[in-house]
């Protein structure tokens, strides 16, 4: 039998030897550090997750895609942009994850989304393997009709390698309801074929499920709330800081408020609001969905409660919980310092990634509750494979239905990553408990279908 010492020096070797092979990919270089690093326990107690292969061939994406997209701007300039889609695993089911439109996307910022889904999706328990794609296209300042040309482009590349059943891809920074119905569109036209289940987050008119906009945001604050729950305490009256105020951050606002906590943040990249009555949904809403404008005129519209700190970042602003909800890496060692010192009780994500492995440290030393992205923010990916299902039986739910699954499933990822963790010897660790109940569920379909 494998000691954990010299199973974790394997795994190390192995981690060297992926960055060897994927030069100049930091993020994704990070998202594997974070998994294998946790994986000794499991892998040294269960000697066939040590096979030769098994591990490389988990962090090797069965297939990548990358093409040039090409589309015209309103002053008729030719306009060049690359595409991506990364096929990570199929194991447990068609390809699944999400669409990120963003100046800094690259192929291994795609392959860090991917890694991290084979584990979010897996987590799930609902059937569905890992995948994601993107462009380095910026829509912020683009008008509705370049928009269109650009996902028609885009399209009419990547319509050959989705399906219903190889590959089904959904929204994620930049790629809204907006964009998957032009998406959709093009798809459509070109295959002729009304094939609901190639994408989800559609419009609820058209095959999309209701709650499938909230439920990232909703189920991180159910996650959330049931850490808290785990150590005797609540929501209730408790001050939150949230980062971001795109999909995944006005939908925690929206849920943290219904159950009775105070959100007093928001943000984008030119800076952030505080507002200590609390942030104004429908104000937010009207300035970030309807004139996709930026967070200033929030502050500029709200009156003397809120606040525009030009660059600032939310983690200065003392609060009990604090939700990432914008992007990878915005929570570092001083921001997590600056929490702690401010006495916050818990950290879950919303966003993929965002807190740097010595923030995550940190947290964990200071004993905060630290929920990993890969299970908090599961929600969303839970209910686009809810919308397959409702596709597939050519139905729709009722919204509490589909709420009700979705709060079924995060207290199950909630347990699951608790015991897990308890069970490899390191309780109240969400992280490891996340990583080992993850990489058992593919790690075993994997074995089960031979090497492929
Ligand atoms: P949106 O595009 O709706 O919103 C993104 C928000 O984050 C915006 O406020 C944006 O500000 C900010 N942001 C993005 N990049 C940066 C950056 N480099 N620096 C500072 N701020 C930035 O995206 P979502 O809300 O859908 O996604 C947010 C996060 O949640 C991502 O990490 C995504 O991967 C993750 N996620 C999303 C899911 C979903 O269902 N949508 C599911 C699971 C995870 P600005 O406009 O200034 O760029």
């Amino acid at each position: 039998m494998t000691t954990r010492s010299e199973t974790k020096t394997t795994l190390a070797h192995l981690l060297t030897e992926i960055e060897r092979r994927n030069p100049a990919q930091p993020e994704f270089h990070q998202a594997v550090h974070e998994v294998l690093e946790t994986l000794a326990p499991v892998v040294a107690a269960r000697p066939e997750y040590a096979e030769p292969g098994l591990i490389e061939r988990l962090c090797e994406p069965e297939r990548q895609v990358i093409f040039r997209v090409p589309w015209q701007d309103d002053q008729g300039r030719v306009q060049v942009n690359r595409g991506f889609r990364v096929e990570f695993n199929s194991a447990l089911g068609p390809y699944k994850g999400g669409l990120r439109f963003h100046p800094s996307v690259n192929l291994g910022v795609v392959k860090f989304l991917g890694f991290e889904q084979i584990f979010k999706n897996a987590l799930t328990g609902l059937g569905i393997g890992g995948g994601k794609g993107g462009s380095d296209f910026d829509p912020h300042g683009r008008s509705d009709a370049e928009v269109m040309r650009f996902c028609q482009s885009f399209m009419t590349e990547l319509y050959r390698h989705i399906g219903e059943h190889t590959d089904v891809p959904a929204g994620d920074i930049g790629v809204g309801g907006r964009e998957i119905g032009y998406l959709f569109g093009q798809y459509r036209r070109i295959t002729n074929r009304w094939e609901a289940g190639v994408l989800t987050g559609k419009g609820p008119g058209w095959g999309g499920s209701l709650i499938r906009p909230e439920a990232t945001g909703y189920g991180n604050v159910l996650f959330a709330a049931a850490m808290l729950r785990e150590r005797g305490e609540d929501l209730e009256g408790r001050t939150a800081v949230v980062s971001g105020s795109g999909n995944v951050a006005v939908h925690t606002i929206e849920k943290l408020t219904a159950l009775g906590a105070n959100a007093v943040t928001c943000s984008d990249s030119s800076g952030y609001v505080v507002d200590e009555k609390g942030i104004d949904l429908d104000l937010l809403r009207q300035i970030k969905e309807v004139e996709r404008g930026r967070v200033d005129a929030y502050a500029e519209r709200r009156g003397a409660s809120a606040r525009f700190v030009p660059g600032g970042r939310v983690w200065e602003v003392p609060a009990d919980l604090a939700l990432p909800s914008a992007t990878q890496n915005e929570l570092n060692e001083q921001d997590a310092a600056a929490l702690v010192r401010n006495g916050v009780k818990a950290v879950s994500e919303g966003a993929n990634m965002p807190t740097t492995p010595a923030a995550v440290h940190l947290f964990q030393q200071a004993g905060v509750a630290f929920g990993p992205g890969k299970a908090a923010n599961a929600g969303g990916v839970a209910v686009s494979a809810l919308e397959m299902a409702q596709n597939h039986a050519r139905t729709s739910w009722p919204a509490a239905r589909v709420e009700e699954e979705l709060t079924r499933i995060m207290n199950d990822i909630h347990t699951t990553c608790h015991e897990t963790a308890e069970r490899y010897g390191a309780p109240g660790d969400y992280v490891t408990g996340a990583n080992i109940a993850g990489f058992e569920r593919v790690a075993d379909a994997m074995l089960a279908q031979g090497v492929i």
